[in-house]
C-alpha cells in the first residue's frame, strides 16, 4: 500500500467502512510513515468534527463490522455527496491557507517597495 492509496482510503477508514484486512494494512502503513500519520491526525482533527462521526473505538467484532459495512454500502447513496466533500476538504483547506499566505506576501512586498 503506498501513500496515495492510504490517503484515498482514510475517509472510509475514519468511518469504519474499510474491510478489516485493508484497515490492518492501512494501520501498518500509518505506523511506519510519518507523512501519512500526520495526514491522518490532521484529518481526525479538521474533518471528523464536521462529520460528527465517532470513529474510535470500533468495539464491534470483525463479523459485525463487515455486516455493518455491507449495510452501509447499501445505505450510503445519500452520503456520497458528503463523502466527496470529505475527500477534498483537507486539500481545500491547504489551498485556501496557501492563497492567504500569497496574498499576505504580495501586500507585504508592496509596502516594502513603497507602492
Ligand atoms: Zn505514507
Amino acid at each position: 500500500m503506498d501513500c496515495s492509496e492510504v490517503k484515498a482510503l482514510i475517509p472510509d477508514y475514519a468511518q469504519g467502512r474499510l474491510a478489516p484486512d485493508k484497515a490492518e494494512k492501512l494501520k501498518e502503513h500509518l505506523r511506519q510513515c510519518d507523512t501519512c500519520r500526520t495526514y491522518w491526525e490532521d484529518f481526525q482533527r479538521k474533518v471528523l468534527p464536521f462529520l460528527g462521526a465517532r470513529v474510535y473505538p470500533i468495539p464491534a467484532g470483525e463479523k459485525d463490522l463487515m455486516r455493518r459495512q455491507r449495510m452501509g454500502q447499501r445505505k450510503s447513496r445519500k452520503l456520497d455527496k458528503q463523502h466527496w466533500l470529505i475527500r477534498i476538504l483537507p486539500n481545500l483547506l491547504t489551498a485556501v491557507s496557501l492563497l492567504l499566505i500569497i496574498i499576505g506576501l504580495v501586500i507585504a512586498q508592496r509596502r516594502l517597495t513603497g507602492r
